[in-house]
């Protein structure tokens, strides 16, 4: 099969770090030209921005964009206007609204449009939603502390409204419970903290219920220093599972079942080409969902100044 030719929109640290090496490990794409102010690929066409790429390169099919929220609606409607296959980062948009015309204008346009969500990818993932299939759940704890100045250094965009402060990676937990869990959940109840110099949350606490009462609650947290924690945790009437590592390693009553390497931009890739191939789309908005709630009825409180 020809490869499919695709340009990434946005170079920066998600870009570097996952689709470029992604894309080059795949048979099924081929890097032909990226669009960023700033970023580049050695040996690869840049452009300035997506309208440059647009008029300069007259043949491709496909484009990832993995610039932060905020500007992608606009990018990705340029790109499905132009007949674009299009691959969204997470968070799929700064609103929940706003993927309404893209999933509109892809059904229209006969295009593919992908919704991201890597942690989903991560190798326990799917044997947890297997394991939790059949099974009646007792409760779901989620801890997701991590280190903002190791994992986000110089981001200004993720402290600025649309940026989602810590439910960028939070917004990865909750893509992972949407996903492992038999049945929908729904937020009841949040407290988001905001350091006294920025417009969004540095943690926050959450509690979420199903139709049988209050189940899962989830703290994530950016100031965690040393270990890292991406743990999500199910206790069940047959024991108890354990997702580490972002969804990498399961673990059910103790015992390890999958302890994978992060393959999961590969897996993404994958999927993208298998949704080509079919002409379908995947977009899932039930995490931005949970993240919106949490804006809606969560108790602001403030805390210390946070400076980078
Ligand atoms: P980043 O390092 O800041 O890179 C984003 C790039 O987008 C920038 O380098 C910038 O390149 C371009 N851009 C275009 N418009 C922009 C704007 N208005 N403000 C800032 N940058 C703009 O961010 P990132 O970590 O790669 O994250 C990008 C997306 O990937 C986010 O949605 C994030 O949630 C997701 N993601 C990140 C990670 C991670 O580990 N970092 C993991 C998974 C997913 P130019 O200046 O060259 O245009």
């Amino acid at each position: 099969m020809t490869p499919i030719r695709i340009a990434i929109v946005g170079v920066g640290k998600i870009a570097r770090d996952q689709h470029v090496p992604s894309i080059a490990a795949s048979a099924d794409f081929d890097l032909v030209a990226t669009a960023s102010r700033h970023g580049s690929v050695d040996g690869v066409p840049s452009y300035p921005d997506i309208e440059a790429l647009l008029e300069k390169v007259e043949h491709f099919d496909a484009v990832a964009l993995c610039m932060p929220p905020g500007p992608r609606h606009a990018a990705a409607l340029t790109a499905l206007r132009a007949g674009k296959h299009v691959l969204l980062e997470k968070p799929p948009g700064a609103t929940l609204s706003e993927l309404d015309d893209l999933v509109a204008l892809a059904a229209g346009q006969r295009v593919s449009l992908f919704a991201t969500w890597h942690s989903r990818f991560a190798a326990g993932v799917a044997q947890a939603k297997q394991w939790l299939a059949s099974r009646n759940i007792r409760s779901v704890r989620v801890d997701w502390k991590e280190d903002v100045r190791k994992w986000h250094p110089g981001q200004a965009w993720i402290w600025e409204p649309g940026g989602f402060g810590v439910f960028d990676p939070g917004i990865n937990a909750l893509s992972i419970v949407t996903e492992i869990l038999p049945m929908p959940i729904h937020l009841t109840a949040a407290t988001l903290q905001f350091p006294e110099n920025r417009t969004q949350p540095i943690a926050a606490e959450l509690t979420f219920a199903d139709a049988a009462g209050e189940r899962a609650t989830a703290t994530f947290d950016w100031r965690q220093t040393g270990p890292q924690t991406w743990d999500i945790r199910a206790s069940t009437d047959d024991g108890d599972l354990l997702l580490q590592s972002g969804g990498a390693r399961l673990t059910i009553d103790g015992k390890m079942v999958v302890d994978g390497r992060d393959e999961e931009y590969a897996g993404i890739y994958r999927r993208f080409a298998g949704l080509i191939a079919a002409r379908e789309s995947d977009v899932d908005p039930r995490p931005l969902r949970h993240v919106a709630d949490a804006f809606m009825v969560g108790r602001h409180a403030f805390v210390e100044p946070f400076e980078d």
